[in-house]
């Protein structure tokens, strides 16, 4: 199938709808829009949910379609370990094997296995930055898991220990076998304790490793000519630097080999909390209006806002379904934990006025007794709701883009989400 089975189209844009203009006098560059895939449509922006390895935790694919999730998205790393690409491809790809007839996306796996190499968690790199360029941190008590070259990176196993080794061609290899209908490219990740020297070499590793990815894809959409399109987004690292993120944004927005381009982008990398909308808005002044942004995993409701407002299409969050598993639910007056004993007698539902299918049939005193009594019911009940919530926070927030009261909605909730 060709490349024009992947399309994008803008809507309306906040630009020309809200009023408000950016702290530095800069123009928001939100906007509704269309994304065109294979295996349907996608309205953004959009929230896309989290089945790392082919599921949404504890969640029926079915009870994410009632819930009005509209694309799913996959690891390649840990799918790659298991149950293996060729065992994906062999059931139709990734959509057909895990029941879920919409859009899916797949990552490429570089976080994964360079997260191995440090030991820290994307949030601990968020919130404790250090300047002092320890380049090769370890976290206490972690093994060096991945090992990084101009060519690729090597890794082990977090399952066996066994060894492995990913290059932008595998990467490719892998995600085209997985068959979801948008791939990221192969990218270095970094962290923020990286030395800004590192950064830079960094960036250029990753720009010639999307050089390869893009080369590779096209030689793998003809291989394999009989299957649906999958569109390629070249992903922008270039951490906290302006100059280093907008680069990376023109030479991987205008990056052409053999007459293909990228379909779209991922804004990946370490953020920190407080600039990620203005780290969102330098990529996206610098990339093709024309196609789409995904922020790759973000985290809470006001994060949100900053990645629409700033140009963002569609973002990924585990958040949903992991604070679930600790019995935390969202409501519009901030995320509640559900084991504490006030809940015990409490025959209402998670969130009044919610339409999902847990707040419409069971009460928090039942959830309360599942997670007490460590039943799995528990954690399913309370991700539908999560995932129902956000799914709904981005659908208005898409409408308010359209009928101009972004900014309103926005302070509104998050007034009543964060009270002062
Ligand atoms: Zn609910």
């Amino acid at each position: 199938m060709p490349q024009s089975d992947f399309s994008f189209t803008v809507g309306s844009r906040l630009r020309d709808t809200g009023s408000a203009t950016t702290d530095d006098g800069g123009e928001f560059l939100g906007r509704t829009g269309t994304i065109s895939t294979p295996h349907g449509e996608i309205q953004t922006p959009a929230f896309i949910a989290v089945g790392t390895k082919a599921t949404v935790k504890a969640v029926l694919p079915e009870s994410m379609k009632e819930l009005g999730a509209q694309a799913l998205l996959a690891n390649a790393y840990h799918l790659y370990l298991q149950p293996g690409p060729d065992i994906v491809d062999a059931a139709g790809g990734l959509g057909k094997f895990m029941n879920w007839a919409g859009p899916t996306f797949t990552d490429s796996g570089g976080f994964q296995v360079m997260s191995l190499g440090s030991g820290f968690k994307k949030v601990i790199d968020m919130v404790n930055v250090d300047q002092s360029g320890a380049d090769d941190r370890v976290a206490p008590g972690k093994e060096r898991l991945a090992h990084i070259d101009d060519d690729g990176v090597w890794f082990k196993s977090h399952l066996d220990g066994s060894k492995h080794r990913f290059t932008p061609e595998v990467s490719l290899q892998i995600q085209h076998q997985l068959g979801a209908d948008v791939m990221f490219a192969f990218d270095e990740l970094t962290t923020l304790h990286n030395s800004r020297g590192y950064q830079q070499e960094a960036l250029e590793r990753t720009r010639l490793w999307a050089e390869r990815c893009i080369a590779e894809h096209r030689r793998l959409t003809e291989v394999r000519e009989a299957k649906p399109y999958q569109a390629l987004f070249g992903v922008i690292q270039g951490a906290q630097y302006e100059d280093q993120r907008r680069k990376a944004s023109r030479d991987l927005g205008g990056m052409e080999i053999d007459g293909m381009q990228f379909d779209g982008f991922g804004l990946g990398g370490a953020l920190e909390k407080e600039n990620l909308g203005t780290i969102v808005r330098w990529c996206c002044e610098e990339l093709p209006e024309a196609k789409p942004k995904h922020l790759l995993g973000i985290s809470e409701p006001d994060d949100i806002f900053v990645a629409i407002e700033n140009g963002a299409d569609t973002f990924d969050c585990v958040s949903p379904t992991r604070v679930a598993r600790n019995s935390a639910f969202y409501t519009p007056f901030g995320r509640k934990n559900l084991s504490n004993a006030q809940y015990k007698r409490d025959f209402g539902p998670l969130m009044d006025g919610c339409d999902c299918y847990t707040c419409t049939h069971y009460s928090r005193a039942y959830i309360h007794h599942l997670f007490k009594a460590k039943e799995m019911l528990s954690a399913t009940l309370i991700s539908i709701h999560n995932e129902r919530f956000v799914v709904k926070l981005v659908d208005d927030a898409r409408r308010s883009i359209d009928d101009g009261s972004f900014f309103e909605f926005k302070a509104e909730t998050l007034a009543n989400y964060y009270p002062a």
